[in-house]
């Protein structure tokens, strides 16, 4: 790991000026960015630490929706009252991240920051057509994720919360990679009053929708809608774990499960 200076803000806007200098960088729970500074892959001469803001934690509902702050982390996601009561596949899918370590430590904004293609939480983000605030704007989901770790985020911006609109109906339906539990495929799927959702994540570079499942289940919300429904290879990741023609079995399957268990 090389030097750096650590700072801890009291305020968001004391955290957006520090942020303004030359190589700085927002620290969230550091599940990804500290062992990127530790093997070396990464190098900042600031790390702007956003653990003592209490604003951007906590769960709330406003109307038809639940604002989550960015620095609340998985664990609290995961057990919530309010997120199990009305939206339960959001509890469901922070439960699945990782381990006790990783759910305690990491965050909602810091994962859809850090724009993993296997991270979980840019499916239920892109799926629930969530809306990603931050302290300059709104970005919606669909604009949010633009490639492998790359998001619409400026290098000076923070993200505050994600708004996610409740929907009638939702599920994730994920394929876990074994050792670390990152998604080899992951499928979130809704049902809302704008209609169906169904956004992949693992399967690509970045998170994207499937607009065959979508075109179908628009018309019957039912598993054998997806009968016949499959997913070209082109553009999909290939690597040890996985080749892109088993990922796109997977992603079919994965759709199929999670109308299923949205259905129950
Ligand atoms: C062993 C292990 C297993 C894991 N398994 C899974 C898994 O199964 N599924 C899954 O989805 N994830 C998994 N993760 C990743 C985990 O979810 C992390 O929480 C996440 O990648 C980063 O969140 P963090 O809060 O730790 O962010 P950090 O590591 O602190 O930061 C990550 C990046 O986001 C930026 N950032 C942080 N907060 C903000 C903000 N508010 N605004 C703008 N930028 C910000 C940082 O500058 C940095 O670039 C795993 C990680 C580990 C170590």
């Amino acid at each position: 790991m090389y030097d750096f200076a650590y700072l801890k803000p009291a305020s968001l806007s004391d955290a957006a000026n520090q942020l303004a200098s030359p190589d700085s960088k927002l620290l969230a729970g550091g599940m990804s960015l500290i062992p990127s500074l530790k093997l070396r892959l990464n190098r900042y001469a600031t790390l702007v630490d956003l653990g003592a803001l209490a604003d951007l934690k906590g769960i709330r509902r406003e109307g038809d929706a639940l604002v989550i702050g960015a620095m609340t982390p998985h664990a609290e996601v995961a057990a919530s009252d309010e997120v199990l009561t009305v939206l339960p596949a959001l509890a469901s899918l922070a439960e699945g991240i990782g381990d006790p370590l990783v759910r305690n430590r990491g965050t909602l904004g810091g994962s859809i920051a850090n724009a993993d293609p296997a991270a979980d939480y840019p499916a239920a983000v892109v799926g629930l057509g969530a809306s990603v605030i931050t302290n300059r704007r709104t970005i919606t989901a669909d604009d949010f994720f633009k490639g492998v770790f790359e998001t619409a985020l400026q290098p000076d911006e923070i993200i505050t919360a994600v708004r996610f609109p409740i929907p009638k109906r939702a599920a994730y339906a994920k394929y876990r990679q074994p050792a670390s539990r990152f998604a080899l495929v992951g499928v979130f799927a809704v049902q809302s009053a704008n209609g169906v959702r169904v956004a992949v994540t693992g399967a690509a570079p970045s998170v994207f929708r499937l607009a065959a499942a979508e075109a179908a289940l628009i018309k019957r919300f039912a598993v054998a809608a997806l009968d016949g429904i499959t997913l070209d290879t082109e553009g999909l990741n290939s690597d040890i774990h996985a080749s892109a023609e088993y990922r796109a079995h997977a992603v079919v399957e994965m759709t199929k499960r999670a109308v299923a268990a949205a259905l129950k």
